[in-house]
Parts: C-alpha cells; sequence; structure tokens
C-alpha cells in the first residue's frame, strides 16, 4: 500500500485495477452478470472520447443514424461466419408481452445484419454510393470472465457501416478510419498504438480483413484499441446488396465496418496510471484544473475563497474545465489526495499569503513539480500547459512501449522474455495457423498484427522454421 492507499501497480497491477475504478468513482458491477455502472467521472472520460471520435467522422464525410437493438435471429444469420463467430456471445430475446415470440430475436452483439439488410433498399444504383453512416449504441457479448471497461457483457460503442461501388474504395476508407482511430488513441487518450492486420484466425467473423490498432498497458500487456475491417463482398452477397455500375452491370456492394468502445476509458486508466491513482490526459480529463483555497479562519476564507473564484471564472473563460473545490468538511491534505487519485491534471493551491503576495502554486500531477505562478499569468498560461502535460503524458508512454518492443532472435528467447517482462515481440512466421496455435499454446501469447502490407522477413519461422512469409507481433494481451 502507497500512501494513496491503493494497491501498488508493480506488485499487483490487476488489483490496482479495480480500486483505481472503484476509488476514482468511474465504474462499479451492475446487478446482472458481467453489466456495467459507468459513474459520472468515468462516463465524462467517454463523452469527450466520443466528441473527439464524432468530430473526425463527420470531418471524413460520415453521417449518424440509429437502428435497433434488437434483430430478427433469421437476419443475423445470413452470413454464416458472422453468425457462427457470435454465436457463443449472443444473448437472445423469447418472450415478450407475455408470450412466446413466434421468431427469437438476437440482442445486437454488432449491427452489420440488420444494417446490411436496409441497405438492400437503400441501394440500387453507383449513384447511391458510397453510404457513410455511422452510429453510437450499446451492444451485448455475453462474457465469462468481465472486467469493468476492458470486457464486460454490454458496452457503449460506435459502430460505423459504409458501403463502396468499388473494392479498392472500401480498402481506402477501411484504412482512413483506421487512421483517424490511430489520431484519438494518440493525440486525444496519449495512448502510442501500432497500426496493423490481423492474421487469419484473429479476424472479425465475415470480414476479409481487420484492420487494428495496438496499444501496451503499464503492465506491459497488449490492448486492442479499436478495429476496422474490410468486408469485401461478404455482407453484399449474404445481405443481396447490388446497384447498377456505371456499365450497366449487376454489381455487389462492397462493404467496412469499424468499432470504437468504452475500453479505451480501461486503457486510459492502465496506459497511464501510477501509484497514487489515474493520470489523465488533459484532452479527456473532465476536470482539467482543480482550485483547491486553503484557510483558517473565517476571514481568510472570505478572502481566498473571492479570490479563487476569480481565477476559476477567468480559467473557465479561458475554455478551461475547472473545479473549485469550496467544500468545507474537507481539509486540503484530502483534496489534494482526492483529485490525485482522480488524474485532475493541474492542481492550483491558493492560501492568504498567496492571495496577499498575488499569485498561486501550481503542482502537476506528472511529476509533482510545484511552481508559482502570478495570479494574473495562471489562466493566460493554462492552456500552453495542459498542452504540454498531454504531450508529456504521451512522450512517456512511448518511451515506455519503446523500451518494451523486442525483435525476436530466438523462440526461446522470445518465450523467457515474454515470462519475465511481457511487451510486443516481433520475429518471422510462416503464416500457417496451426503454427500460430502451437506458438499461442506455449507462449499464453497472440498475434497481435502484421504489417498492413505484408512484409517477407527474409528468414525463417521462429518457431516451426520453414519460409518466413509475413512478420508478426505477438504479446499477451487483454
Ligand atoms: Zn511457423
Amino acid at each position: 500500500m502507497s500512501t494513496s492507499g491503493l494497491p501498488s501497480p508493480d506488485d499487483d497491477f490487476p488489483a490496482w485495477y479495480v480500486e483505481v475504478v472503484r476509488r476514482a468513482e468511474l465504474a462499479e458491477h451492475g446487478p446482472s452478470r458481467g453489466s456495467m455502472i459507468i459513474r459520472p467521472h468515468g462516463y465524462a472520460i467517454w463523452e469527450l472520447t466520443q466528441r473527439a471520435l464524432d468530430d473526425r467522422f463527420k470531418a471524413t464525410g460520415h453521417e449518424n443514424l440509429y437502428f435497433p437493438l434488437l434483430i430478427p435471429m433469421g437476419l443475423l444469420s445470413k452470413e454464416a461466419d458472422h453468425v457462427e463467430g457470435f454465436e457463443p456471445q449472443v444473448a437472445v430475446v423469447t418472450r415478450g408481452g407475455g408470450e412466446e415470440l413466434e421468431e427469437p430475436l438476437a440482442i445486437r452483439p454488432s449491427s452489420e445484419s440488420i444494417i446490411w439488410n436496409t441497405y438492400r433498399r437503400w441501394v440500387q444504383s453507383y449513384r447511391d454510393l458510397p453510404l457513410l453512416y455511422n452510429q453510437w449504441a450499446n451492444v451485448m457479448r455475453w462474457e465469462l470472465r468481465p472486467r469493468l471497461f476492458l470486457r464486460t457483457t454490454e458496452f457503449l460503442w460506435q459502430e460505423g457501416h459504409t458501403a463502396h461501388a468499388t473494392s479498392d474504395e472500401a480498402m481506402a476508407e477501411a484504412l482512413r478510419m483506421l487512421d483517424v482511430y490511430r489520431q484519438v488513441a494518440e493525440d486525444v487518450l496519449a495512448i502510442p498504438v501500432f497500426p496493423g492486420r490481423k492474421s487469419p484466425g484473429e479476424r472479425f467473423p465475415g470480414a476479409v480483413e481487420t484492420f487494428t490498432i495496438e496499444g501496451l498497458m503499464r503492465d506491459a500487456k497488449a490492448l486492442q484499441c479499436g478495429t476496422s475491417h474490410f468486408l469485401g463482398q461478404n455482407f453484399g452477397r449474404a445481405y443481396d446488396v447490388t446497384f447498377l455500375d456505371a456499365d450497366g452491370h449487376q454489381e455487389h456492394a462492397w462493404g467496412t465496418s469499424w468499432g470504437f468502445s468504452t475500453r479505451m476509458v480501461g486503457a486510459t486508466i492502465m496506459a497511464h496510471g501510477d501509484a497514487a491513482g489515474l493520470r489523465l490526459p488533459p484532452a479527456v480529463a473532465p476536470i482539467q484544473v482543480v482550485i483547491v483555497p486553503i484557510y483558517r479562519s473565517d476571514d481568510e476564507r472570505a478572502s481566498v475563497l473571492a479570490t479563487a473564484d476569480g481565477l476559476r471564472a477567468d480559467l473557465a473563460t479561458a475554455g478551461i474545465r475547472v473545479r473549485l473545490d469550496d467544500r468545507d468538511q474537507h481539509r486540503p491534505g484530502y483534496k489534494f489526495a482526492e483529485w490525485e487519485l482522480k488524474g485532475v491534471p493541474v492542481r492550483v493551491e491558493l492560501g492568504p499569503r498567496d492571495v496577499a503576495a498575488g499569485r498561486a502554486v501550481l503542482v502537476s500531477r506528472l511529476g509533482g513539480d510545484r511552481e508559482e505562478v502570478a495570479l494574473a499569468d495562471v489562466a493566460t498560461g493554462m492552456v500552453g500547459r495542459l498542452a504540454d502535460i498531454q504531450a508529456a503524458l504521451f512522450a512517456d508512454a512511448i518511451a515506455f512501449r519503446n523500451a518494451n518492443s523486442h525483435q525476436i532472435t530466438s523462440f526461446d528467447a522470445f518465450a523467457t522474455g515474454l515470462d519475465e517482462g511481457g511487451g510486443f515481440w516481433t520475429g518471422a512466421w510462416c503464416g500457417n495457423e496451426e503454427c500460430e496455435a502451437e506458438i499461442s499454446a506455449r507462449t499464453k501469447a497472440t498475434i497481435r498484427f502484421l504489417p498492413i502490407e505484408p512484409r517477407e522477413p527474409g528468414s525463417a519461422c521462429m518457431h516451426c522454421g520453414r519460409p518466413g512469409v509475413d512478420t508478426a507481433t505477438w504479446a499477451r494481451a487483454y
């Protein structure tokens, strides 16, 4: 236990994570197995992430729409790989209105089926394409080993579903949205990610290619941060979405889908947190600056609070999310610890002597360094100060990720290295799925990604010795 009362993240990362989520009031378990109650501090992080994504979706030409939660089972079953892949995770409604339903209704695990079934009516000609749509929704996937934010039975996400006239267009869209995810992960959540392509065994059910961005958490385990799928004509065929091309030929539409979920709140906790709790990137910190007034007598209280409130107004006018913590029932030391736990990037301390001297003390959540700043300069300098903190968190995460990314020199070095320190491991792979499964069984690691364009390693598979056909990056993952 540290002074924060949290388990040490170095000794017991899973216990640290559970306690941070609970004590920082981010989320808790709901009454049904695997469900999650997202509390205001956690939901506000999600809302800021949502806004960053949504702005970028609109800027790349997408519109939002909404489809129903319940999907007739017959519809879900039309794309064979899709239904087979989701079968173990689908929850089904069999009763309604007090009676058995004639056709059971699946609670959406993802919405390709219902959306492509509708696209059939919306697409007739190449002039109707592309369809560039996104929906913000909840989905349900039955989880046997739930974990708040990372794996819950119901979660919030967005799912983009696009239809195109050509394969090239659909592929370009899938990669464009992968890059939007990379931008949000890196520029907003300050989590460095590797973009890549999944091995066939790790593909989304029904996809021709699945692209991914992969991040590394502070326990050196990987986390899939977002995926974008090139669906080929699989859903166009299964749901009979056809169009007449410019030459009058009947063609099946090409598709993509892409999703980014509340698991990224979990990623933000695990990529940046420390022994004192959360360290939130300013871009998604619900409170970017907290002002903690310090006083003893009523006279001191009145003068300190008046100055503190002026400072709060200045910061708010500068566009900063600021809270003045004027609760009388808690002492300053208690407040410091609480806001550290909740990850507020900058704390402003203001006491009677500071007010008299026309200054405040600024404390960064990153290094804990203290700096005296003239009151008149606090608000004007804050935007830059927050940008510096955002950049420093990202640089810190990159340094950690790079220090934990390795080239595989031999299978044994890889297996031992994983046991000792986790991390990403990159080496030659033969492309054989049985070999992939054997490596996973022996190391508990999975292929996190292959390069977006296959890259011949020029050496033999690190496990079976057959010729290497691609370069795979492995890790133990959430
Ligand atoms: Zn092999």
